[in-house]
Parts: C-alpha cells; sequence; structure tokens
C-alpha cells in the first residue's frame, strides 16, 4: 500500500511519508505522489528571507504575515536563506532562532501537506552572521595550517551554532582551486593547489555533515561553485572562464570528487561560464559529469538569481520559459531566489506542462530536495529551542579559534628580531589594520562585504593581543598618523606595523594591482629609516606586492584574515609562546604581471629558469625551530594498483618545540603529455619537542598519480601511466616505479 490518496489527507490516517519508521526513499515517493505540479515547483524555489517581509527586498523590519502565507500557501516556497546573513528581525542569535521557528511554522501550516523549509546560509568561517559568535580565519589562513582535522573541528563547531539558529544548510566550503589572487574571493578558497584544497574541503563538509546530519549538532555542507568559478578571465568575479578540459579534470575536478564520495549533500553551481557555456546551461558539466562520473546524488542548487541571467546577461535563450527549462535540464534541482517568484514560478509549470521539462526530471529534482528534508530530520524535528540558541552561539570555542589563527599565522622573515621577549621595554603598534576589526575578519561578517557598523562580533585586535600578552614592565605605544608613528619609533624598542587591506567580499574584492596603498607604504618606509627594528604583519585576503617593502622589514608575517582571535594569536607568535607553522598555500608574486602564477606549472620549451619565480614560493613558511630531514623511503616498485608508503624522519634541531608539516612532492619523470614539474601528493603535520626526532609515514594510493592523456582535447580517460615518479620532501628525493597491475 503506497498510500496513494490522491493529495488529500487522511484524518489520523496512515500518511506513509510521514512515518518516520519507513525508508527514506519510501517517503519521498509517497509525497512525491500526493503532490500537485505548483506544490513541486515550490520546493523547488529559495526564497531570500528578506521577501518575507514584503514587497522591498532589503529593508529591515518584521515578518509580514500577508507575506508568509504568499510564499507558502500560494507559491508553495520549500526553501528560504539569509543571503550575505541578510535578515529582516536581527542578526541577535536568539532573535534569530525564534524567527527561523516562525518561519518554518508558517510555512508548515500553510503547506498542504505539512512539508516543512531548509533554510540556509553563509557560514563560512563559523557563524559569521550571528552577531556574538566566534569568527574563525578564514579559509585561505586556514589552508597554512595543513592541519586536516582543526579544519573538521571548526566545521563540527560552526554546524552546530547555524543549526542552533535553526538552520540546516550551509553554503560552506569553497571547494574551487584558487588560482588567481586579482579574484575578490581568492580568500574564500583552501590556495592554489588541488590535493590540499581537495583535503581541506572535505575535512569542512565532514566537520558540519557530521555522522548523523539528522542530530541537532550538524547541517548539510555544500561544496561550492561547481566548477571552475575560480580562475574567471582577468581574475575578475564571474568573468567567463576559459580553461582547458584537461585542466578542469586535473585541477578543479578533485576537490568535487572528493566531497561527493565523502557525502556532500549539497553543490552549489557556479555563477559564470566555462568555454563557452554558463555552467546552468551546461548538461555536460551538470548531469554528465556531476550527477554520472562523479556520482552525486545530492541537491544542484544555482547561485542567487543565476536562471534568468541565461536570458537576460548571456543571451543564450530569449525568454524566462527557455532559461529555466535549460537550466533545470541540464541538472538544476533548486533555483536560489529567481527573480520575479510568481513570474518564475508560472514559467516553470508551464514548461513542464509543454514537456519542456520532462516529468521525470521534474520530479527527480524535488525528490532529491525532499530526500534532503528528510534525512535532515524536518519532518520529524522541524523547530528548536530558541532558549538554547545564546548558549550555543555566543563566543563559542574561543580556544579553537586561537588554534585556528596561531597555526595559519606564516612567518616569511625573521632576521632574529622574533621572538620577542615579553619584558622588552616599549614596543610600538601601528599601522590601520592594528586596531580595527572589520579589517580583522575580512568579508561574510555580520555584513556580506564585512563590517558596516551593524554591531561588532567578538574580537581581540592585535593591538590589544599584544597589550595582553606583555609583562607590566612594558609600555605598549599606539599611534596611526605617519608623523607620530615615526616619533614614537625613535622612543620604542621594537615596532609592530600591522597593515594591508579593507574588508571586500565577490564583486567589490577584485583588483588589478594587489598593490599596497601608497600611504601604508610609506608609513613603512618611514619606520624603516628610524633605529628600531620593523615587524610587517599583513592583514589580507590575498599576498600583496611587497617586494619592495620585505627589505624595510626585519620580519614578515602573514596573519591573513584571522577572525576573532587574531590579536592573541598574532601575540602568541610574537613573544614565542607559540612557533609558527603555517605554511603558504599559494604562490606569493614578486609582480602582479607574472599571473597566473602557481608552482605546480607544466615545463616550457626553453631552458631558463623565468617560469616560477615568486617572491615566496607554495608552501614557504618557517618558524623558531629548523627541521631536518632524513631517511626518506619509499617502496622500489609498486604496481599500478597500489599504494606508496613513504616515511621520513624529522628532527627537530632547534631549541623551540614546534609543529612542522611535511610535504611530499611528486614528479613523473616520462609522461606522454605535460605533467606539473611537481605537485603536492601528501602530507602530514608531527609536532616536535627540541631535539626530538620522529618518523613520518604517508601512503599515496598510485591512482592519486592519474593524468588526462590523449592529445590536446582533453578528453582521453584518466589514467596512470607506468615508469619513474620521483618523490621529494624537503631536499629528499627517491624514485618509485610503477609498473603494471599484479593480476
Ligand atoms: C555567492 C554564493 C553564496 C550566495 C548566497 C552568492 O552571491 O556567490 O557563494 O552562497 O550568494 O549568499
Amino acid at each position: 500500500d503506497t498510500g496513494k490518496n490522491n493529495g488529500e489527507i487522511v484524518e489520523g490516517g496512515e500518511l506513509l511519508y510521514t512515518d518516520p519508521n519507513q525508508p527514506i526513499d519510501v517517503r519521498v515517493e509517497d509525497l512525491l505522489s500526493r503532490m500537485t505540479l505548483e506544490e513541486k515547483a515550490g520546493q523547488m524555489t529559495q526564497v531570500n528571507v528578506t521577501k518575507l517581509q514584503g514587497s522591498s527586498e532589503w529593508d529591515a523590519g518584521p515578518l509580514n504575515d500577508e507575506w508568509l502565507v504568499k510564499t507558502f500557501k500560494d507559491y508553495h516556497v520549500g526553501s528560504v536563506l539569509s543571503g550575505g546573513g541578510t535578515t529582516p528581525v536581527s542578526n541577535e542569535p536568539k532573535l534569530w532562532a525564534e524567527m527561523t521557528n516562525e518561519i518554518q511554522k508558517s510555512a508548515i501550516e500553510n503547506s498542504r501537506l505539512g512539508i516543512p523549509i531548509i533554510y540556509g546560509v553563509d557560514a563560512v568561517h563559523g557563524h559569521n552572521n550571528v552577531i556574538g559568535a566566534t569568527i574563525f580565519p578564514h579559509n585561505l589562513g586556514l589552508a597554512a595550517s595543513r592541519n586536516t582535522d582543526l579544519i573538521e573541528e571548526l566545521g563540527a563547531s560552526t554546524a552546530k551554532s547555524v543549526r542552533a539558529t535553526g538552520i540546516h544548510w550551509n553554503f560552506a566550503p569553497v571547494a574551487d582551486v584558487g588560482r588567481d589572487l586579482r579574484w575578490g574571493r581568492f580568500y574564500e578558497t583552501f590556495g592554489e593547489d588541488p590535493y590540499l584544497v581537495t583535503k581541506m574541503a572535505t575535512a569542512s563538509i565532514i566537520g558540519q555533515q557530521g555522522e548523523d546530519i539528522s542530530s541537532n549538532e550538524n547541517v548539510a555542507a555544500t561544496a561550492k561553485h561547481f566548477l571552475g568559478y575560480s580562475q574567471p578571465l582577468n581574475g575578475q568575479d564571474r568573468s567567463s572562464g576559459e580553461i582547458p578540459l584537461r585542466t578542469l579534470r586535473e585541477v578543479f575536478y578533485p576537490p568535487f570528487e572528493d566531497a561527493i564520495e565523502n557525502g556532500a549533500k549539497t553543490v552549489m553551481v557556479n555563477s559564470g561560464s566555462i568555454n563557452g557555456v554558463p555552467v546552468h546551461a551546461s548538461q555536460y558539466l551538470l548531469t554528465d559529469v556531476l550527477r554520472g562520473e562523479m556520482g552525486f546524488e545530492g541537491v544542484i542548487v544555482t547561485d542567487w538569481e543565476d536562471i534568468i541571467r541565461l536570458h537576460s546577461q548571456y543571451h543564450i535563450t530569449d525568454n524566462y520559459k527557455d532559461s529555466i527549462a535549460r537550466s533545470i535540464n541540464a541538472g538544476v534541482d533548486m533555483s536560489m531566489v529567481p527573480v520575479g517568484i510568481e513570474d518564475y514560478t508560472k514559467n516553470l509549470i508551464d514548461a513542464v506542462n509543454e514537456e519542456l521539462i520532462p516529468m521525470e526530471r521534474f520530479d527527480d529534482a524535488v525528490s532529491r530536495i525532499l530526500t534532503l528534508k528528510f534525512e535532515l530530520g524536518l519532518f520529524e524535528n522541524p523547530y528548536i529551542d530558541a532558549e538554547q540558541t545564546e548558549a550555543l552561539t555566543l563566543n563559542q570555542d574561543r580556544e579553537l579559534a586561537r588554534q585556528a589563527a596561531v597555526e595559519s599565522l606564516t612567518l616569511l622573515e625573521n632576521d632574529g628580531i622574533l621572538p620577542l621577549t615579553t619584558d622588552i621595554k616599549t614596543i610600538l603598534v601601528t599601522g590601520p589594520s592594528a586596531d580595527n576589526i572589520a579589517n580583522q575578519m575580512g568579508g561574510w561578517t555580520i555584513g556580506w562585504q564585512g563590517l558596516v557598523g551593524t554591531g561588532v562580533p567578538p574580537a581581540v585586535t592585535f593591538l590589544e593581543g599584544i597589550q595582553n600578552a606583555v609583562s607590566s614592565n612594558t609600555n605598549v605605544l599606539f599611534e596611526t598618523d605617519t608623523a607620530k608613528a615615526v616619533e614614537a619609533a625613535n622612543n620604542a624598542d621594537v615596532t609592530i606595523v600591522v597593515f594591508g587591506e579593507g574588508p571586500y567580499a565577490e564583486f567589490d574584492g577584485d583588483t588589478t594591482t594587489a598593490a599596497v596603498p601608497p600611504d601604508q607604504t610609506e608609513l613603512i618606509k618611514s619606520l624603516a629609516e628610524t633605529e628600531t627594528p620593523v615587524v610587517g604583519v599583513l592583514v589580507a585576503g590575498r599576498p600583496l606586492i611587497v617586494t619592495d617593502l620585505i627589505r624595510d622589514m626585519d620580519a614578515f608575517i602573514m596573519a591573513y584574515l584571522p577572525g576573532t582571535e587574531g590579536g592573541n594569536a598574532l601575540a602568541d607568535v610574537l613573544f614565542g609562546k607559540e612557533n609558527p607553522s603555517g605554511k603558504l598555500a599559494f604562490s606569493w608574486p614578486s609582480d602582479i604581471g607574472q599571473l597566473p602564477m602557481f608552482y605546480n606549472y607544466y615545463p616550457k620549451s626553453t631552458a631558463n629558469d623565468k617560469a616560477y619565480l615568486p617572491l615566496y614560493e607554495f608552501g614557504y613558511g618557517f618558524g623558531y625551530s629548523k627541521f631536518n630531514y632524513s631517511n626518506l623511503t619509499a617502496n622500489d616498485e609498486v604496481p599500478i594498483d597500489g599504494i606508496i608508503k613513504v616515511s621520513v624522519d624529522v628532527t627537530n634541531s632547534g631549541d623551540f618545540a614546534g609543529s612542522e608539516s611535511i610535504e611530499l612532492y611528486v614528479n613523473q619523470q616520462l609522461s606522454s603529455v605535460l605533467t606539473p614539474v611537481k605537485k603536492l601528493a601528501g602530507f602530514s603535520k608531527v609536532y616536535l619537542k627540541p631535539k626530538e626526532t620522529k618518523t613520518v609515514e604517508l601512503e599515496l594510493p598510485v591512482s592519486q598519480l592519474a593524468i588526462v592523456p590523449g592529445d590536446v582535447l582533453g578528453d582521453a580517460e584518466k589514467t596512470v601511466e607506468e615508469g619513474i615518479y620521483t618523490l621529494n620532501i624537503d631536499k629528499l628525493a627517491k624514485p618509485v616505479s610503477v609498473i603494471g597491475s599484479e593480476e
């Protein structure tokens, strides 16, 4: 008995889909069979929460009863999001939780079949839209930690507070490989290396989704933005991506493949185009690759308003109905903020009635969305206890945030001035980011483009961190005006200058220069003219061009966008309480004209060394100890379906305890097509006491060495080629012979 009853609710009856003991596919099939076309179209629609306050989209105001009814009863909307952290009510956690409960109640009561909504948000570095929540470092900094356990913990912590505000779906992590620092979202990536991005993004997904996403501590994660979003032409957001298929497959697929293998529930589509086709219209990418090759079974969601753009911007269709048909047929399941909800819904339904969209595709999209709702336990457990929300969101996991910021800090220059002693007599702290919470947080913090004066997250600024750390004998001076700073520097024992960028997000954050602003350059140059040593700290979402400044600094630290605990973390490192261990997740150019630049480039035909001359290489960064490597071993020979077992001894030869991330690189000596001069193939972080030696073991599945052979089309089957591969750890090398399978 499937309980089919033509959509009538049976009083106290046997509605299969409401029975939590039924398997999810049975519940989905039953529910789907009761739904009208209009109800199905509504499930595929996600509106921004500000819509629920009335007609004017962005003004703050209370929820509007009339619009709640309209949204859920007339349009049957199945999902709500707080795009860029927007909420008409308040970003205070408890009020937000009460609001999501109220919206959920309205959705369930106005839905004939009692279908709950799924609520989404961008919690990309902690629950960054909630006032009072701890802000974690942005991904680019986290990638420097090379610590996947840490990323998993941060994911779990974020998920817990997100769910505590009645939100079930997080549009994170960014799984795009960051190949152009001019792009305003570079800091949202885990850097330029596909393997590193893969490991970090997957760790975040595992942390957020936990063992069971129906638990009140977990959320559905999103691998975004499929595919090739992070290498737009000229580095400008959403400009066309023109990326060879071979590169797509070798560089951009791996993080998504791994995310899917590890159970990512949702994937968001790249708003841009690839090789002349908007990804929202690409059946090849969304269906053949994502569903077919990668086996993705979850929900594919568009990015913001993107369906209408197929005709309004891209002109590949000439009306809304065709745009809708094109993207749903390409593989899209849910539309994030379709423009003109009435228009959208009508056109979607017409497209189905006119058989522009096959019924199976339409039902398939709805089924995937319903499946996710059942998996999240929303039918059984639609509300949260708003009395618990504050305890789970305010100031949560500060220690973890501090550890994350410490592990991301990357020391790039040190002539011996660091670490400082805590009883140093006079310290000058200066620079525009020394005491500036907005700069320290970066974009996607309360406001979309960063703090706009609407409530400040918990934060220890760099100035405060230093003040907290010094002994009572130390005098901490703080000046921001250049002339006064120079005067103060003359009376100080050390100058800490914290410089860099203001906050930004997509659109506003694109740059063509990545330059240090002239007034900041002048400040650093003037400070360098004093006798007092200068420690430069860069607070930015990308490497800035500092080539002409580094000789003016006695030490230089990349601090990224470290969040709430940035100030304490910096002080921990400055005063040697912690030994810095961050390693760059990108190549740091010495000149903007070198872009695009990445370390895993193809060899070139002429024998000169101009192919890769960064200021600092990918993987660069050191600490207060020296780590020495010896005894690199690996199988001499391994079958093509085998695993290479690598081991190396690492010794802390210095006087500071600290962590070192061991990085295994591989190069294919002879290949049928070009392969990168080297590529990261494994990493592991170990903690070593002074003079301690540890043997570190790494496993490298040979399958990871697969490349795309064949000619320039890049469409040949991915294969591992037999032959010699050189493994490198630090300066040690070991050849391994990959031979045909034993069978
Ligand atoms: C961004 C997405 C984000 C969405 C919702 C879009 O503009 O590209 O990454 O998830 O907005 O806020």
